[in-house]
Order: C-alpha cells, then structure tokens, then sequence
C-alpha cells in the first residue's frame, strides 16, 4: 500500500473533503490531509484554524494526519516521501485545471502520480464557497460539513 496526500484549501474542510478523507484513507497505508498556505489568497480561517479543524474530523482515522505546506505542492510531497496525490472530482469544471496540474506535476516529479477519486453523489454540489456563501447569509449548513466543526464555522459568521 502506497502513502499519499490530500491537498487543498480546506477552508473549511465540508463533508465532501471527509468523503473523499475516509475513501483515499481506506486504500492507502497512510495519508497526509495538507493544507495549502497560498499568500496570495486571503482565506476565511486562518491556517491554525484549518488544520484544528481537519484534526477534529480526522481524528478517528488512525493513518491519516494533518500538515500544512506553503510553495509547490509537488516539492512537498517529495519532502514527505508520498507516492501519491489524491485529488477530488467534482464536475467536468474541475477537470480542467486538475488534469493542467496533474500534467505539470507529472513533468516536474515523474515518479509522483497523481490519482484523481470522483465525488460521492451526495455531495457533486458541495465546496466551501458555498458552505460560507450559505453561512453568511445565515441558513442551515448543518447537512454540509462535519459536526465536529459546525459551531467553529458558525462562530466565525456569527
Ligand atoms: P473547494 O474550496 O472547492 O472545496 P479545496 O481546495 O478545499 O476546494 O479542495 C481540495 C480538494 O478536494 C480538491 O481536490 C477538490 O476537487 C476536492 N473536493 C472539494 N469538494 C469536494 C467534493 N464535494 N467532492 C469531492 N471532492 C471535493
């Protein structure tokens, strides 16, 4: 069984990103959730506050844990010596860019694959915007993201 990591925003993590979590966490011997520190995108929840979050929800997973990184996704993997990238698919709209990153990291790192799990059904729609586009404007985004974190969510747009 190989190790992999998760990348992305995570801001905040809904219960799509621990979908595809306990998924990738079944077919790999360990997997590393990283959260993406991008200077140039003001985020929502700090990064302390993204990674307490996915360490709440991830915590009856035993082989999974929680980093974050800052600069090239595929240095990091390479630091952590990780076979494998997980992405998530959503929609054709995510397609795009992943496969455009896929390639590129491909190019870069050879010995790194990229391995892209499609969404569960239950939640094609689901991403953070819209957890806070919802919050924001004060309705019910109890359905969309763990419980573990709900209140830290609605504390935030409160
Ligand atoms: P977003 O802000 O769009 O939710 P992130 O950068 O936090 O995006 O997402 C991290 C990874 O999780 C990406 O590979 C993304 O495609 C995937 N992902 C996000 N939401 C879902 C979902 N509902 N189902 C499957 N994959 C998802």
């Amino acid at each position: 069984m190989a190790k992999a990591i998760y990348p992305g925003s995570f801001d905040p993590v809904t219960k799509g990103h621990l979908d595809i979590i306990i998924r990738s966490s079944k077919i790999m011997e360990h997997l590393t959730v990283a959260v993406l520190e991008n200077p140039r995108k003001v985020a929502t929840f700090d990064i302390k506050k993204r990674v307490e979050m996915l360490k709440l929800v991830t915590e009856p997973y035993p082989n999974v844990d929680v980093d974050y990184y800052e600069g090239l996704l595929i240095d990091y993997a390479q630091q952590r010596k990780v076979d494998i990238i997980i992405k998530g698919l959503r929609a054709i709209s995510d397609f795009e860019f992943e496969f455009q990153m896929a390639l590129v990291n491909q190019k870069l790192r050879p010995e790194i694959e990229t391995l892209f799990m499609m969404t569960n059904s239950k939640y094609s729609y689901l991403s953070s915007s819209i957890v806070k586009e919802i919050a924001a404007l004060k309705g019910d985004i109890r359905s969309l993201v763990p419980t573990e974190v709900y209140e830290i969510i609605l504390d935030r747009f409160s």
